[in-house]
């Protein structure tokens, strides 16, 4: 059996993006009927008994329950970084630094929504008060990055093409970059 490890995207039955999966894996659901392809390759894939296009996109047949949480990425400087495009909220320039909107020592937290990214001289001129008590402006809002915006930059455009002509539950709250991106992704509505 020859068989691609490209990875396939794997939807839930409401539509929304579970996550990548192999290609045996993927076909094994599709043996099983546990899930219905959305879009394959023109590769043919064999084994003695069945013949499946390469699945890109598949569908579970069966709603699975996964909680909020799970799809939110935990925080990380870098993924601070990551999710501004290594660009200072306050200047607009390169920022390497993550800057803490409310500062820690006044209580603000390692969260998604209290961190940008900012230059080093941005991050020291603010020091340890908010925007508003160092006079800075902000100029652009941080936002929860979701593992649905993370997948979609992990897939081929084949597999983005693929979706975007579905509701793709779970983009509403990609980060910035994806939802000007793939804007179409995020405006189907929940079913
Ligand atoms: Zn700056």
């Amino acid at each position: 059996m020859a068989v691609t490890t490209a990875p396939v995207v794997l939807l839930n039955a409401s539509w929304e993006v579970l996550g990548l999966v192999s290609t045996p894996r993927a076909i094994g659901f599709l043996v099983t009927k546990r899930a219905e392809s959305v879009a394959s390759d023109d590769v043919e894939i064999r084994s003695a008994v069945v013949a499946f296009e390469a699945p890109l996109v598949v569908r579970l047949t069966e709603y699975v329950k996964v909680p909020r949480r799970a799809l939110e990425l935990p925080w990380s400087r870098r993924g601070v970084r990551r999710r501004d495009g290594n660009t200072c909220a306050y200047c607009g320039g390169p920022g390497s630094t993550v800057d803490h909107i409310v500062p820690r020592s006044r209580g603000g937290r390692d969260e998604w929504l209290n961190t940008v990214t900012a230059c080093s001289d941005c991050n020291g001129r603010k020091g340890n008060r908010t925007p508003e008590q160092a006079g800075m402006r902000m100029l652009f809002q941080p936002t929860i990055p979701t593992r649905t915006g993370v997948l979609l930059h992990r897939m081929s455009d084949r597999q983005r093409e693929a979706l975007a002509g579905f509701s793709v539950r779970g983009a509403e709250e990609t980060d910035t970059y994806v939802g000007q991106r793939y804007g179409h992704l995020a405006s189907g509505s929940a079913a």
